[in-house]
């Protein structure tokens, strides 16, 4: 309950009971999080230390299978409305820099490039989505503005967690006013901590780091600027990235909003931030850049970390409070997406009731190898980077050069990693015996093996299978004959809602594999099958995580 505060309980009056879910942080995790739990019908308190959404343009990509879940949220529309228009394309440019010549470039489809591509190849190799361009800026207030309308999310801005303690059936959470500093104690069946890479909740629970820093890349300045001087800035072609080893650009909207990180040399290289940052800009890039205005400059320390676990209890690490990744790749956010779904949905059924406590210990079988993997993966990316650096610095011809960067592409581009992760070490999947389907970083394998995510295909009447998926479990039937009846009634029996498909369309037959595919609310599978499970009951207690 809330204490020592005239405002009413979010949740009626005196009552004593805990709420639901109490989510620290509303950047951009913590308000999927609440979205996702108020899909599942289940009501959140979601409080910020800040009032206001973030001023730093971090993020600026969300990727095929973010835009996935932000479709199912209902909020895809209003994401790429906010975002780079869908004709831009996305291409990433390496040069010695503005003053000196280009070396390669790496083309990637606009939003529109991506759609058509979608469409004409329909063989469950593409994302349902298009990846779109978008500022952390501009994101943030989008899902800001949807928290504020979801009659089921409490969200209270101004209040910084500081400790919690748990007992056998809750949580009690100590907050604190920022603008009182008045104690505020809340109890809850549930944390997520959504509160960034420097996490007071993770403190709180005692959960450690492994953490590694960038040894060829000590520390970085940011100056984010508005410049409409589009004939500096394109003097090498039109960019998304614009790559100079000294220093990179974004372009954040195609219009006149950038953002240039210089990365520094030396540990203490930025501990004096730069007096005149547009003028230490100018000097860096060596050019005369018109800047219009600066808008924010800020110094950040590049580095990987990663939690040694994902829960303690009933309290659950989700996003940079989990795991904090370089830029390269665009995982970080895009992870923490991920972490949000994978939680909400089966905190929403354990609060609902017909969730058992095996989807607790899931979260973080399911959670921790794709955080620890995509870690590794934009380590990988950054490596490419620092390599291409020490070739141009060790002499190496810009065609050399070029050559690498071709041979070594990847960032941005790795369907596999953003699409691809499966689940097999998950408690609640029914896996197979059989011999796992090829995984590859750089490409989506379209299958229907447990634990992973199914195509996503465009029907004969021109409808996308996701298009079918309901908010609770889906049982997608390609036969619809009856083979679907046992577990349909097995599920009746134990409380889980499953929606029943029956899709009749042989292509999207051969490609999902199977008659019957018992699909989550976060789209996974978890069961498939030709015919009925011998042990239809076994199988539904299995997937909502009822430990035997
Ligand atoms: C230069 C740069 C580029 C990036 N590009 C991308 C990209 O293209 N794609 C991508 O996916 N990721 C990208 N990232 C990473 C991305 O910005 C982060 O992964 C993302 O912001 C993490 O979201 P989060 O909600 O977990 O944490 P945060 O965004 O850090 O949000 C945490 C929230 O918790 C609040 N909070 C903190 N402590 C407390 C407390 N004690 N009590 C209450 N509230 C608290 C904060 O005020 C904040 O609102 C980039 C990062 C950088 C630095």
């Amino acid at each position: 309950m809330w204490g020592g505060r005239a405002a009413p309980h979010p949740f009626g009056g005196a009552n004593v009971d805990p709420v639901p879910v109490l989510i620290v942080g509303a950047g951009p995790v913590g308000m999927v999080a609440a979205l996702e739990l108020a899909r599942q019908g289940v009501p959140s308190v979601l409080v910020d230390k800040e009032f206001e959404t973030s001023s730093h343009p971090k993020l600026d990509y969300v990727n095929s299978r973010s835009m996935e879940f932000f479709r199912q949220l209902g909020i895809d529309d209003e994401v790429r409305s906010a975002g780079v228009a869908p004709e831009h394309e996305a291409d990433v440019i390496w040069s010695t820099g503005l003053a000196g010549e280009p070396i390669t470039s790496w083309k990637l489809p606009s939003v529109s490039q991506q759609w058509r591509r979608i469409t004409e190849t329909n063989d469950g190799t593409q994302p349902g989505q298009p990846g779109q361009r978008i500022s952390q800026v501009e994101l943030e207030p989008v899902l800001r503005a949807r928290c504020r309308r979801e009659p089921l999310i409490e969200l209270r801005c101004g209040l910084r967690f500081d400790s919690l303690a748990q007992d056998d059936d809750a949580v009690t959470s100590h907050l604190v006013d920022v603008m009182t500093g008045e104690e505020v104690r809340l109890r809850s069946r549930y944390v997520i901590g959504c509160d960034g890479a420097s996490s007071q909740v993770r403190l709180a629970v005692g959960i450690g780091e492994e953490s590694f820093d960038v040894p060829g890349l000590p520390g970085a300045f940011m100056v984010h600027f508005k410049s409409r001087d589009l004939d500096t800035l394109h003097r090498h072609g039109k960019f998304w990235h614009y790559f100079a080893f000294r220093y990179i650009i974004i372009a954040q909207d195609e219009v006149d909003t950038w953002t240039v990180h210089v990365n520094g040399m030396e540990p203490t290289e930025f501990d004096t931030p730069p007096a005149d940052p547009e003028a230490f800009l100018l000097e860096t890039m060596q050019t005369d850049l018109k800047i219009d205005k600066v808008l924010l400059t800020s110094r950040w320390r590049p580095g990987f970390m990663i939690a040694e676990r994902y829960r303690e209890g009933r309290v659950l690490l989700a996003g940079d409070s989990a795991h904090r990744m370089f830029p390269t790749g665009a995982y970080g956010m895009n992870t923490g997406i991920g972490d949000a779904v994978d939680a909400a949905w089966k905190i929403a059924a354990l609060v609902k009731g017909f969730g058992g406590v095996g989807l607790l210990d899931s979260y973080e079988a399911e959670r921790y190898p794709v955080g620890l993997r995509n870690v590794h993966t934009s380590h990988r990316h950054l490596g490419v980077h620092l390599r291409a650096g020490e070739l141009l610095r060790g002499g190496a011809s810009p065609e050399t050069v070029a050559a690498f960067l071709e041979a070594e592409r990847g960032e941005n581009e790795y369907r596999g990693v953003e699409l691809g992760y499966r689940y097999n070490g998950s408690p609640i999947v029914c896996h197979e015996d059989a011999a796992e389907p090829p995984y590859s970083p750089a490409e989506y394998t379209p299958t229907t093996w447990p634990g992973g995510r199914p195509p996503s295909l465009l029907l004969e009447d021109g409808k996308a299978i996701y298009e079918l998926f309901a908010p609770s479990f889906t049982l997608v039937d390609f036969a619809g004959d009856g083979r679907a009846d046992a577990l349909l009634e097995a599920a009746a029996a134990q409380g889980l809602p499953v929606s029943h498909q029956v899709v009749t369309d042989a292509d999207a037959r051969r490609i999902w594999e199977r008659d019957l595919v018992l699909l989550r609310p976060d789209h996974h599978v978890a069961w498939r099958g030709n015919e009925a499970p011998r042990d239809p009951a076994a199988v539904v207690q299995h997937v909502r995580g009822v430990v035997r």
